[in-house]
């Protein structure tokens, strides 16, 4: 017997320890909604290569076409070159290198805050921020369709989580009001652009809240970062208060096209994660070609504001199309989307991920969602719109879309 059949029947599905996993899969598999990994061939782009197919691609969170942009891949090489390819260790014990700074530095300037630290994504800054900015006498206010991130922070951080309906501002004040005597810190958080309907978050008015209040304000624009705001700067910037948030988050991983999160405030603040902040201590700083990709994307973002432009013109475009074709893209049931997150609200999940399967055939990739990342019964296609889309491919994604759509009988 080789090594191989032995290494794989050690690992074989039939041990049974692992049974209950296996149940759960076979109970998805009966539902619809299990799905198998799409493999990108290719760079990621406008069309693209799935599984061997080519096609038109609206799924992925590359707004402005910079994953493939040749200055972020002419930034990587050349750090390639002259740094190597990994940091070597944590940012507390070695890993700092003078490239982390400078994107540091860059963020900052750029959104027009004291200072600024980035971590490995926008999930580990959320996650450790919310965790060590906090403790077991403090509260945390969360939307409730805040990201994921979000919430495990807040679970971890061991505050008293109150959960506001979604964008009322109004309840956010009534459970700010009834723990105002209490003497925990109160943090107030929502996402800039919720990242599955597309709608934008009620950030001027939460801020005004936490002054009355004196709360913590914190924003996570991983969806806003380079599409909302003066060149990209994201919510904050677009409601214009980036004097009355004390923690910005944003993500380095979807406009920018590289990878990472960040989180941007006060100098004090930052000073504070670099020592408390888990994922920043316990895990490894990026290698020095994905600090250079992100100063270069942030150099586009200053200098060519037509993409920005032109991806919401695509969007307006996208959207108008869909609307008129019959097709709910969110604003019946669930929230309307403000951005280029367009939803094609299907419901059942099933149904769902037979759509997206069927689009995809026809060359068409955009992504079946379904409980429990988005609320029983409201699953759907997520199709986000980028910058470097053409005229002529969202002209033919519309018509699959709309052909399939009224062969399963799914438009109004
Ligand atoms: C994608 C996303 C994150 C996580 O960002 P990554 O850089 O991909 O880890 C955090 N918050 C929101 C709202 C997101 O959509």
């Amino acid at each position: 017997m080789s090594i191989a059949t032995t290494l794989l029947g050690e690992t074989s599905s039939k041990r049974p320890q692992l049974a209950h996993l296996s149940a759960q899969l076979e109970a998805l598999r009966i539902q619809g909604t299990y799905f198998k990994l799409r493999v990108l061939d290719d760079a990621q782009a406008p069309v693209c290569h799935y599984d061997g197919r080519e096609v038109i691609n609206l799924a992925s969170n590359n707004y402005l076409g910079l994953c493939d942009h040749p200055k972020l891949r002419e930034a990587a090489t050349a750090a390639i070159e002259k740094y190597g390819v990994g940091s070597g260790a944590v940012r507390t014990i070695a890993g700092t290198m003078r490239i982390h700074m400078e994107l540091e530095e860059k963020i900052a300037h750029f959104k027009g805050v004291e200072a600024c630290v980035v971590f490995q994504s926008g999930f580990t800054a959320n996650a450790g921020t919310v965790s060590s900015i906090l403790g077991k006498e403090d509260f945390i206010l969360s939307d409730e369709l805040n990201h994921a991130s979000i919430i495990d922070g807040a679970r971890l951080s061991r505050a008293k989580i109150k959960v506001f309906r979604h964008k009322d501002v109004e309840h956010a004040e009534e459970l700010l009001k009834e723990i105002q005597n209490e003497p925990g810190h109160k943090l107030v958080i929502t996402d800039g652009v919720f990242s599955m309907d597309g709608d934008i978050g009620p950030v001027g008015s939460l801020a005004y809240l936490c002054e009355k209040y004196g709360a913590i304000m914190m924003v996570d624009d991983a969806h806003a970062s380079g599409v909302l705001g003066r060149n990209g700067r994201g919510s904050v910037d677009h409601f214009g208060c980036t004097q009355r948030v004390d923690v910005q988050v944003g993500t380095l991983s979807k406009a920018i096209g590289a990878l990472g999160g960040y989180v941007c405030g006060s100098r004090d603040l930052i000073d504070y994660l670099y020592h408390r902040a888990r994922p920043f201590l316990f895990s490894t700083s990026h290698p020095p070609s994905v600090a250079a990709s992100c100063i270069a994307a942030f150099d586009i973002l200053e200098n060519e504001p037509d993409r920005i432009e032109r991806l919401w013109s695509n969007t307006r475009y996208f959207q108008e199309q869909l609307t008129h074709a019959g097709f709910d893209i969110g604003g019946r049931t669930t929230p309307k989307s403000e951005t280029p997150i367009t939803p094609i609200i299907i419901g059942d999940g099933r149904k769902t991920m037979e759509f997206s399967r069927a689009i995809f055939e026809q060359g068409v990739m955009a992504t079946g969602i379904a409980f429990p990342t988005v609320p029983e019964g409201k699953a759907r296609v997520r199709c986000i719109m980028t910058s470097e889309h053409t005229q002529s491919q969202i002209d033919k994604a519309l018509e699959v879309l709309t052909g399939t759509a009224k062969r399963m009988e799914l438009l109004s």
